[in-house]
């Protein structure tokens, strides 16, 4: 199978000099001006133009009335999860399939990652899963949501949009309300990807990443996009420090963190943002491609778009029906040995040292998946040079 996998991904990435990268990042547009800017102007740290402009071009580009810019992803979400209001001991349920990130900011805030399977068709969350676990091991204390096994409060859930495809965010919504549990999106692969027509971003609190391999990066960076107006206020002044503006004195009226962009990543950002459209294009053209060069293939398959949904293709990823035992390494090693840097998906979290005791419904389909998943060369560039960039 190895081989014809290999002509397929060949024939898409064509000409491109070996090895391809999985993802790099490109700068073709106002990147070097904007950077130069915050140099010759010394305004390269967290006060700048370009941190404001960058949040207001981010929120259009999200239809979302506000977004905050902070370092990084994990630390949007870590911020996003403390003015929620998440306390110490209450447990945030999140799929087992996803980066380790998303787990690891739930720790950060003091809470506890509660894992949940997901599906097959969007890798998010599993809406039907996720019923029958909460109605087996959860009980409702007023207007609370109780773990019967831990005794701990589930206060929250955090899909997560993996590759880009969205996942079932209405029907995850619904169960949310249901049970009373607040709902932030990780949205941190998802720049650009809409469900019904509308962005993701645009209807609940969400978290995005700018690291060096998202689609759009800023070098390092993340955000929060809210409709919440109070939110937004409390996120902006819990990540500057909490600092009263005030022309010289230094009034931090609680615990607050220095987690704001500098403006020198957010002047990458503003730059990278304008080339958006034509990145998620790009993408677009390379998904479509890889779709053309699998078609028919036995066994293989490109992980096709949820319905209702255009992904950004993040990381355009192809999935096997029933590998035998030892497809992933050998087909892995077959890709890299011809220059082509594929990856398998995350480690379940579940199977981390530090999440194997942590509570989690039947993770099934995670563990299946996990050895047929392979990520294939995705970088903006790939697909550019498709659609004649
Ligand atoms: C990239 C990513 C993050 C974290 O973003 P950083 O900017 O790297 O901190 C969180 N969750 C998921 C699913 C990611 O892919």
């Amino acid at each position: 199978m190895s081989s014809e996998i290999i002509a397929a991904v060949s024939a898409v990435v064509g000409e491109a000099p070996r090895p391809v990268a999985l993802h790099e990042p490109l700068f073709v547009g106002n990147e070097n001006a904007y950077v130069k800017s915050c140099i010759d102007e010394g305004w390269v740290s967290s006060v700048g133009e370009f941190v404001n402009r960058f949040e207001k071009d981010l929120a259009a580009f999200c239809n979302a009335p506000h977004a905050v810019v902070v370092v990084n992803g994990t630390c949007a979400i870590h911020a996003a999860l403390m003015v929620l209001g998440i306390q110490p001991g209450d447990e945030v349920i999140i799929p087992a399939l996803t980066f380790v990130a998303t787990a690891n900011a739930v720790v950060h805030a003091g809470a506890v990652p509660h894992f949940v399977d997901v599906e097959e068709t969007s890798l998010g969350m599993d809406p039907q899963t996720l019923i029958t676990h909460l109605e087996k091991i959860a009980t409702r204390q007023g207007n609370q949501t109780v773990n019967k096994l831990t005794g701990r409060p589930i206060r929250a859930m955090m899909p997560v949009h993996i590759f880009g495809h969205p996942c079932r965010l209405e029907e995850l919504a619904a169960i949310a309300r249901e049970w009373n549990l607040m709902l932030v999106e990780d949205a941190t692969e998802a720049l650009g990807s809409t469900q019904e027509g509308r962005p993701v971003g645009s209807r609940y609190t969400a978290v995005f990443s700018f690291n060096g391999n998202k689609m759009v990066t800023t070098g390092g960076g993340g955000a929060v996009t809210t409709h919440d107006e109070d939110l937004y206020q409390r996120l902006k002044h819990l990540t500057t420090t909490a600092k009263q503006p005030h022309k010289w004195a230094f009034l931090h009226d609680q615990v607050g963190y220095n987690y704001r962009m500098p403006n020198l990543n957010a002047a990458l950002g503003v730059a990278q943002l304008e080339q958006a459209p034509r990145f998620l294009a790009a993408k677009r053209a390379l998904a479509a491609a890889y779709m053309r060069a699998f078609e028919g293939m036995k066994g293989v398959r490109i992980l096709p778009t949820p319905p209702d949904t255009e992904s950004n293709y993040w990381l355009v990823s192809m999935v096997a029906d029933q590998p035998d035992e030892g497809w992933l390494d050998t087909t892995l090693k077959a890709l890299h040995d011809v220059g082509l840097q594929c990856r398998p998906i995350w480690q379940p979290l579940h199977m981390l040292p530090m999440y194997q005791e942590h509570p989690r419904s039947d993770l099934t389909r995670t563990e299946s998946l996990a050895k047929r998943l392979i990520s294939l060369p995705s970088s903006v560039k790939l697909g550019l040079s498709l659609i004649g960039g």
